[in-house]
């Protein structure tokens, strides 16, 4: 285990999280599945550990300053310093520009962007002191403007900001940071839209995949195989980019 390196993904309970820290532990990674809900990252963390991972299950809100740092000293003790990152946690609260609220707002704006920046501040003294890491945040298609989103698409081009100036940071230490911009992905989030906007999944489901090039919405599977790539060790070159993994083309 002393060998293992130690990713973190967050949001990791569920969706796109979960896929990528069950294909990091499969890649050899000693994982910390960090979410909200402790018994939830367990119930991950178990499922790794039945096939031979090592994972480590959190409770952190990555809002919280002292959960965050708190979290990652545990992991650092636990499975070791973490080398890779994987901002992945995050929250909806859609509504057109003229019914959203500054709740709706403050909220969005603390899990994706504040949350990324604890995390990654905690994170970056591990990676540094080892000359060596991958941070890998997510975006989303929604960056560049989605109805009902507008909290959503400020927050995922923001954090296109925060991954192109950590590179430029962190890259003399031997640290990338990329963004993955996803399309549609079949996941609780994207349930939950249908859900808002009254439309049975399945109908959603099969009218997003029309609109797709590659004629289907992709799946948690296919941004954690994106990821991978992004925070192995034959990756060093690749910094600041954001890569959309759509099903087809987006800038
Ligand atoms: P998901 O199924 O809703 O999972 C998100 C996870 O993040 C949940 O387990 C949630 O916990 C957790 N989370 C929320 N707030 C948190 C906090 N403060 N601290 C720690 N964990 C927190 O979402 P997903 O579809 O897998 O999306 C994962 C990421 O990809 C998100 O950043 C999302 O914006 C992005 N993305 C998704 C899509 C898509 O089509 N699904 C497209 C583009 C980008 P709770 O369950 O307890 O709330």
């Amino acid at each position: 285990m002393e060998n293992q390196r130690v990713a973190v993904v967050t949001g990791a309970a569920r969706g796109i999280g979960a896929a990528t820290a069950t294909r990091l532990a499969r890649d050899g990674f000693a994982v910390a599945v960090l979410d909200l809900d402790e018994a939830a990252c367990e119930a991950v963390a178990d499922a790794i550990r039945a096939e031979g991972g090592t994972a480590l299950g959190l409770g952190v809100d990555v809002t919280d300053a002292e959960q965050v740092e708190s979290g990652v000293a545990r992991v650092a003790d636990e499975l070791g310093p973490p080398v890779v990152l994987v901002n992945n946690a995050g929250i909806i609260r859609d509504n057109l520009i003229f019914k959203m609220t500054e709740g709706d707002w403050d909220a969005v704006m603390a899990v994706h962007l504040k949350g990324a920046f604890l995390m990654t501040r905690a994170c970056q003294a591990h990676m540094t002191a080892q000359k060596y890491g991958r941070i890998v945040n997510l975006s989303s298609s929604s960056a560049q403007g989605n109805r009902g989103q507008a909290n959503y698409s400020a927050a995922k081009a923001g954090l296109q900001g925060f991954t192109k100036t950590l590179a430029i940071e962190l890259g003399r230490f031997g640290v990338t940071a990329n963004a993955v911009a996803p399309g549609f992905i079949q996941t609780d989030m994207t349930a939950a839209t249908a859900e808002r906007i009254g439309v049975p999944f399945e109908e959603f489901l099969a009218h997003a995949a029309s609109q797709v090039p590659v004629q289907r919405v992709g799946q948690p599977e296919d941004i954690a195989a994106t990821i991978a790539f992004l925070v192995s060790q034959e990756a060093g070159f690749v910094s600041g980019q954001v890569i959309y993994v759509a099903g087809g083309p987006l800038d």
